[in-house]
């Protein structure tokens, strides 16, 4: 059973072997926080697909190694690809869009600097501050089992977000919209139905959510020019930070990817079982 097992992503080309070796904080992490022992059991993943239950065989606070006794399909990424185009608001606020975003399944943050993103001013995001917030999309994909860490791109103007959001289907909550709910938003844009589920076959929409004050009207205007559709999350109005988890969660939904998993042996030929 994989439950309970403490589980890492390291850097791409160290799994691969039969043995691995960890050093600087995860060697740290393991040996020192945790307090995992030779013989104790964890999961490494890279991103790849696949995940490696290791055992290990060496445990110091500067170097870590272990055996690797099987290897797991991961479990998979959805099948429709979210980029959430997420207004910069509090700190806080925001690392708790990452974190549940992550669980839920969001592919790609972008955060966006609009009109009413007062409270950052003079908040710098700089590398440092993308480092964390790497750190805690690392963390929460880890803990929810998820096989690959969704990507955080760097801050944008809100009109350089629509330009990348535009590019493709898009869809803007507005607590304002009157007339399109976000089904009716999702089956305009959703080109499969889930019945035509086929994990080959992925697509991506991009989302925007807005900040503690909400869009401004020239921001929801310039959006609908650029062929972004307004849709409402219904008749209650949601903090900032609950709106783009929900909205995610909704879309996934719809598009039918928000069904079981059951693990697979990587070498295994075995079908799933129901
Ligand atoms: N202060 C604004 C609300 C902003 S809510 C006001 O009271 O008018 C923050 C963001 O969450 C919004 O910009 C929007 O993107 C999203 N949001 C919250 N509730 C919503 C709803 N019912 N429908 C669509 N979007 C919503």
């Amino acid at each position: 059973m994989s439950a309970g097992l403490h589980r890492f992503f390291v850097p791409p080309g160290l799994l691969g072997g039969p043995r691995i070796a960890l050093t600087g904080e995860q060697a740290h992490q393991i040996s020192r926080v945790l307090r995992l022992k030779v013989g104790d059991r964890l999961v490494l993943l890279d991103g790849s697909g696949h995940e490696y239950r290791v055992r290990l065989s060496e445990v110091r606070s500067s170097a870590v190694a272990g055996d690797v006794d099987d290897v797991r399909v991961s479990r998979p990424e959805p099948r429709l690809h979210l980029t959430l185009y997420q207004a910069l608001v509090l700190r806080d606020r925001f690392e708790t869009v990452l974190q549940k975003g992550t669980e839920v399944g969001i592919s790609r943050f972008v955060p966006v600097w609009c009109e009413r993103s007062v409270v950052l001013r003079g908040d710098q995001i700089d590398a440092k501050r993308l480092e964390r917030w790497r750190r805690i999309v690392t963390e929460a994909a880890e803990q929810c089992e998820r096989g690959q860490v969704p990507e955080i791109l760097p801050p944008v103007r809100f009109t350089e977000a629509l330009m990348q959001a535009a590019a493709g289907p898009a869809l803007l909550a507005w607590e304002r919209e009157r007339e399109r709910s976000l089904q009716a938003g999702l089956r305009a844009v959703l080109v499969q139905r889930p019945t035509e589920r086929d994990d080959r076959n992925t697509e991506s929409i991009g989302l925007l959510v807005g900040p503690e004050g909400g869009f401004s009207s020239i921001e929801v205007a310039a959006a609908r020019d650029a062929g972004v559709i307004t849709v409402s999350l219904g008749p209650r109005i949601l903090r900032t930070e609950t709106a783009g988890p929900v909205l995610a969660a909704l879309a996934l939904y719809e598009a039918g990817d928000m069904v079981p998993f059951v693990h697979q042996l990587a070498d295994s030929a075995a079908p799933e079982r129901a």
